[in-house]
């Protein structure tokens, strides 16, 4: 249930919730009409032996440590594909980077593929809903979610317990 008094959900009561949904926020009766366009990554977990890189190293891909001899080789971006199909294209144009980037052999663990919250005009949507001012969305962080997520946090706590103004380049209600 939720009212601009009373907020709760199977049993928990709140003062305010806060959705940070990625991509499935295209699912969210309270925030379905922003213009959220997801565009679509796959990714190859590797295991390589030989390698023993503790660095990430980024040129046309990231290749980034996860331990245990695995490494997160990616992504792809593609923008009207929005399935979570894995594709063949998709992994051997990762393969091929891979390829250039390291000499030692590897071998493909896992290929996974997710959908980035990227947004019409390539900005974050964070902030509150138009009617509930107990509901909150934090989202939109595209395609530089470590980047933006920590200070874009801190500007919707302070908005919502300090009442300060969110800047209007992030904010929801420029929609
Ligand atoms: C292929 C790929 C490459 C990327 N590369 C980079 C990069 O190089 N640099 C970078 O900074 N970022 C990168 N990112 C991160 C990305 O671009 C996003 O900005 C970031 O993941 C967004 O974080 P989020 O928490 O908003 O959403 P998500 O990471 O999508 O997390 C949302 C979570 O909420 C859960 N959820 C959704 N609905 C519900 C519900 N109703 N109830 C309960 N749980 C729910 C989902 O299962 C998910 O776990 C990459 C992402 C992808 C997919």
């Amino acid at each position: 249930m939720i009212s601009n008094l009373q907020l709760e959900y199977r049993g928990i009561k709140a003062k305010h919730i806060v959705f940070c949904e990625g991509y499935q926020m295209v699912d969210n009766p309270f925030f379905n009409s922003l213009p959220l366009v997801g565009s679509k990554g796959e990714i190859l977990i590797i295991r390589s032996k030989k390698l023993q890189s503790k660095a990430i190293i980024k040129a046309s891909i990231f290749l980034a440590p996860m331990g245990e001899d695995l490494y997160w080789a990616g992504a792809t971006f593609e923008r009207n594909d929005k399935t979570l199909q894995k594709t063949t294209k998709g992994r051997e144009w990762i393969e091929e980077r891979i390829q250039k980037i390291i000499a030692s052999d590897y071998e493909v663990v896992e290929h996974i593929t997710e959908i980035r919250p990227t947004v019409m005009d390539r900005r974050p949507l964070i902030g509150t809903h138009p009617d509930y001012n107990n509901v909150h969305l934090l989202n939109g962080f595209g395609t530089r979610g470590v980047l933006g997520a920590p200070l874009l946090s801190k500007w919707l706590f302070d908005h919502i317990e300090g009442e300060c103004e969110l800047p209007e380049a992030v904010n929801l209600s420029r929609f």
